[in-house]
């Protein structure tokens, strides 16, 4: 099967999995989507309202920020995967529970095999927290590593593991802004780097 075939595959079972409490509540789970090719992968949190109604992960007010970021370094939707932690959205948009990460995530380290990616870039805290506990790595708090490459091995591949913030934070804070796109700066050098390689 090819990379887009079993990210498909691993989206169905998405779509009618009942395997956590999240199920019972949403009105769309969120797979995830993008390019099956992509050599970065943007991990958020849960989906949240509109994200839910459509089933597609970054299309509220977080997802143009995100997508304004994006654009700031060369890069659209069309070129990376996006998708979240956890694919059904929590009630009034809480932080997903443990018990919802460790149910959940078994669906996300499949698309991150299928995909391959050089670089993993995670958004906030509960992306960060759980890519750096499959890398081995102690994490401290966003606040801490933000705007840093770890290299790194997850799931067996060796990649770049770059934490930010959560693109929703820049909505609310004029300071997030200035450091979320402080990182996608930096994000873009550490690209070009390697793209010259
Ligand atoms: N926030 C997230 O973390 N993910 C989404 O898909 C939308 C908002
Ligand atoms: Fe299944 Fe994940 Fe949705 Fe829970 S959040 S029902 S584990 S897809």
């Amino acid at each position: 099967m090819s990379k887009k075939e079993l990210l498909d595959t691993v989206a169905f079972e998405v779509v009618v999995c009942t395997k956590c409490e999240l199920w019972k509540s949403r009105k769309k789970a969120v797979p995830g989507e993008g390019n099956s090719e992509a050599r970065i992968i943007f991990i958020g949190e849960a989906p949240g309202l509109s994200e839910d109604a459509q089933g597609r992960p970054f299309v509220g007010k977080a997802g143009r920020s995100l997508e304004e970021l994006l654009r700031g370094v060369g890069l659209s939707r069309a070129d990376v995967f996006i998708c979240n932690i956890v694919k059904c959205r929590p009630a009034r948009s809480r932080g997903p529970h443990q018990t919802e990460v460790r149910t959940c995530t078994p669906y996300l380290d499949r698309q991150i095999k299928v995909i391959e990616p050089r670089f993993i870039v995670t958004l906030g805290n509960y992306s960060t927290a759980y890519v750096f506990s499959k890398a081995g790595v102690s994490f401290s708090g966003i606040t801490q590593v933000h705007g840093k490459s770890y290299l790194t091995t997850v799931l067996g591949l060796d990649v770049v593991v770059f934490p930010t913030f959560h693109p929703a934070s820049a909505l609310y804070y004029p300071r997030y802004k200035e450091m979320l796109m402080e990182d996608f700066q930096k994000l873009r050098t550490v690209l070009a780097r390697e793209s010259d390689l």
